[in-house]
């Protein structure tokens, strides 16, 4: 096939800004089926109806892009904004949390490989993070991480014990090593997290919960069992390390009020 230029819109989530040069932007995109785009908005600083005099981090809508064979880069062409996100500006700990959605979609996002599901979740949780009340930022973290990871392909065991099959009652390991929950004499070295049945539905929670049920009953305190096994032990061992740039972040300091 010869490689021709071609121009495409798409749903999109900026999940980077660089200046480049006196007026322009250069732009990372998170995109359903185009994956990560790397794409340059000429003249994007300056105002007109194409940017608005610049696109902000965190923005969502519909960019239309021009693919071009040999560049190195697509060039963006208008940004049009479809969502209302100006609440994750109110307040650090909103700002925080969503720089941690779109570190992890920086992470996970990989370029010309389509992940619906990821964006999808990204979406979601930009949308409810902009309303969200501080209190329940982590939750919306760590559902957040729950379905990403279950879009990367790692979405762990909790029905059963991950190890032996068996039935789980009481007290229980999550063990992102053996892919799920576990019996206590079943759980693996490594990183784990001890949780109570209660902990443990909350973990399914995150999963099995459909959106709206959430949003009328948003994760509070009593996730936090579950919130914990998927921020502080199953993120990192999949990344194996935390980038550093989630210091800090609101799903850290889960502590029960
Ligand atoms: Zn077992």
């Amino acid at each position: 096939m010869a490689a021709r230029s071609y121009s495409y819109t798409s749903p999109s989530i900026v999940i980077r800004v660089r200046p480049f040069g006196e007026t322009s932007q250069v732009l990372h995109l998170a995109t359903p089926e185009h994956g990560m785009v790397a794409a340059l908005a000429k003249g994007a600083h300056r105002p007109g109806p194409a940017f608005h005099g610049g696109v902000a981090l965190a923005s969502a809508g519909t960019a239309h892009l021009l693919r071009r064979p040999r560049a190195e880069m697509e060039l963006l062409r208008r940004f049009v904004p479809s969502e209302d996100l100006r609440g994750l500006r109110d307040g650090l700990p909103r700002f925080y949390a969503a720089c941690y959605v779109l570190e992890l979609l920086r992470a996970w996002m990989r370029p010309a490989l389509p992940n619906p599901s990821l964006f999808r979740a990204a979406l979601t949780a930009l949308r409810a993070m902009a309303r969200a009340r501080d209190d329940s930022l982590a939750s919306w973290v760590a559902w957040f991480e729950a379905r990403a990871l279950a879009a990367t392909g790692h979405r762990p065991r909790l029905d059963a014990c991950a190890v032996c099959d068996g039935p789980l009652e009481g007290r229980v390991y999550f063990s992102p090593a053996a892919g799920g929950l576990t019996h206590a004499r079943c759980a693996p070295p490594g990183p784990r997290l001890a949780m109570d049945a209660d902990g443990a539905h909350a973990l399914d929670r995150f999963y099995t919960a459909r959106l709206k049920e959430l949003a009328a009953d948003p994760p509070g305190t009593d996730a936090v069992a579950g919130a914990r096994a998927v921020h502080d032990v199953f993120v990192p061992y999949v990344l194996e390390r935390r980038p550093a740039a989630l210091t800090g972040l609101p799903g850290r300091r889960v502590t029960p009020r």
